[in-house]
Formats: structure tokens, C-alpha cells, sequence
């Protein structure tokens, strides 16, 4: 039988260019897109239903819980939990990659979830009659991989009903070490000459994706790159303002209620506060009017993505 691929061909990053922020809506296809500070996300984000975040920059996406249109072109998925609005769709893609010819699909999960995907792409491979092929690498907090020369990602914990994982993508170049700053072409040519090694790594966090969690993760001593990276993509499921028992329940199921974002919103270091996974239960509409009321030095970092 014929399935419906998540195929598409056209380009779906057309967000505008330069530090402006950009924020558009593809109904056709189901993506939403947002540039803002030199970061492109385009993807979906809504609480229980689906997540699924692919930031071009850096060549990765974040979750699987279905499969939007061009996710098939992203090899590596940062995964920071197994519930299935966050990972439902990765059976299926690993197997439309498989299918197309592309290189194994790499998932970097929580290192708990890992025997259990295992005996899940057991369970696929029997039902399909072939084996997709997946690399899949456990990661405890504190874990960093190499994206590319470039780009590095560390995990962190975050606060949920099952292990879950930040993801922090840091931009990684070398240097000239302070002590040689200022120094002319001709020097420092001289003291590499000598063997001197004049440069240091540098790492520099531009984006942070925290899946699902409450907001102790955002207020932790262990999330400081977190607060220091120039994006945040945090959650915030409720948007029941000043409703402490709405808050009562978004806690209990691990999530963040936008009151406590906004309390906590001062630790944030870095540009852009990317609020996503909203309830169905509040229109884009009803959250564009709570953050309209933020104090304006808030108001003025805060975004959103989701329709
Ligand atoms: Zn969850």
C-alpha cells in the first residue's frame, strides 16, 4: 500500500534576512517559521500534540513528534524526551530515510530511552520487513556532540514527568589568546613560527531548545548556559493567567505556566525568548494579548512560534 510521504521538494525557509525577527505561518503545509536573532525555526509546537523543531543554521532538528514536510532532510534529531507528541514520528522517518537512500538517521536521546527505542526499531523492522537504519546515542547531562567542525550541542536536565534533556547549541571557533591581542600579522607569524600555539577554542551558546519542563530547569544552577544562550526556546503550556490552579495542574504534568515564565524571565542573559508547545486549549490570539501586557523590557525579548 501507498503511504503519504512527508515529502516535499520546495524550499520551506523563507523567513526574512538580517536580525530582523520574521514570523510566518504555512497553513499549507502545517509549519510555522521564525527568524530571529541569526536563528531560523521551522517547524510545529503544540502541547500533547506534536513537536518538531529543524533549525537550519545548524543543521539539526529537535524532536520528532510527527513528520513535517523537510524533516526528512535533517540526518541528525536532538531528542529531549520519549513522549509521543516528541518522538512519535521517528519510526516513520528513519523508515522514509531508509527508503530514500539517505545516510542513517542520528538520534542523540536520554540515555533511559535508549533499550526501549531499541525494542521499538525491532518491533518496526519485523512489521516492515526491512530495518531502518538509525544511529542512536544515550546521553547523560553534561554530554556534548559534534555537529560539525563548527557547532557543538550539550544536554542539560530538565524537569519532567520522564528523563528529559535541554539541548544547547554552541558555535565553536578559535581565537586569538588575550595575551597576544593587538599584536601584529608579522608577531604572531613569528610565534607560530616558534611553535607557540596562539589561539584558544572558543564556544559561544546561540541556542537552547528545552522540550518539555517545568521552569526549575530555567532557575538551576546546573541550567546557566541555558540563560546565557542568544535564543531560548522555552515551553510554556498554560496561558491561564493569575489562575494558581491551573498552574497546580500544568505543574503536576511537568510543564510551565506562564506566570512562572514571566517571574523567572529575568534570569534569561541572552536576545530572544522563544515561548512554544502552547495548549490547543489557548489561541495564538489569546498569547499574543498576555505578552502585549509583559513589562516592556520583557515584552521587547519575548516571541512566539505556533499559530
Ligand atoms: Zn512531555
Amino acid at each position: 500500500m501507498a503511504r503519504a510521504p512527508c515529502l516535499c521538494k520546495g524550499s520551506d525557509e523563507r523567513a526574512s534576512e538580517g536580525g530582523m525577527t520574521s514570523i510566518a505561518h504555512d497553513a499549507s503545509r502545517g509549519l510555522d517559521r521564525l527568524h530571529v536573532a541569526g536563528v531560523t525555526l521551522t517547524g510545529v509546537t503544540r502541547g500533547g500534540v506534536e513537536t518538531c523543531l529543524m533549525a537550519k543554521e545548524f543543521g539539526v532538528m529537535f524532536d520528532i513528534g510527527m513528520c513535517p514536510p523537510g524533516a526528512q532532510r535533517y540526518s541528525t534529531a536532538l531528542i529531549s524526551h520519549a513522549h509521543a507528541d516528541h518522538l512519535g514520528g521517528v519510526a516513520y522517518l528513519a523508515s522514509l530515510r531508509s527508503m530514500l537512500g539517505q545516510p542513517p538517521l542520528t538520534l542523540h536521546v536520554p540515555a533511559e530511552t535508549v533499550e526501549p527505542l531499541e525494542r521499538l526499531f525491532d518491533v518496526w523492522a519485523e512489521l516492515e520487513g526491512y530495518r531502518a537504519r538509525v544511529e542512536l546515542f544515550g546521553h547523560a547531562p553534561g554530554d556534548t556532540v559534534s555537529i560539525r567542525r563548527d557547532v557543538q550541542a550539550t544536554c542539560l536536565r530538565t524537569t519532567h514527568r520522564v528523563p528529559s534533556l535541554a539541548w544547547v547549541i554552541e558555535r565553536v571557533s578559535r581565537r586569538l589568546k588575550p595575551e597576544y591581542q593587538g599584536l601584529e600579522g608579522a608577531a604572531i607569524k613569528a610565534l607560530r613560527q616558534r611553535g607557540e600555539e596562539v589561539t584558544e577554542e572558543h564556544r559561544a551558546p546561540e541556542l537552547c531548545v528545552t522540550g518539555d519542563t517545568q521552569i526549575e530547569f530555567l532557575l538551576s544552577d546546573e541550567s546557566a548556559l541555558a540563560r546565557q544562550a542568544r535564543v531560548l526556546v522555552h515551553e510554556v503550556t498554560s496561558w491561564d493567567v493569575g489562575d494558581a490552579q491551573a498552574k497546580a495542574r500544568t505543574r503536576k504534568w511537568g510543564h510551565t505556566h506562564i506566570d512562572e515564565l514571566v517571574a523567572a524571565a529575568e534570569r534569561f542573559e541572552g536576545e530572544a525568548l522563544v515561548l512554544v508547545h502552547r495548549s490547543m486549549r489557548h489561541s495564538r490570539q489569546e498569547a499574543e494579548a498576555v505578552v502585549a501586557r509583559m513589562p516592556p523590557a520583557l515584552r521587547e525579548r519575548v516571541h512566539l512560534l505556533g499559530g
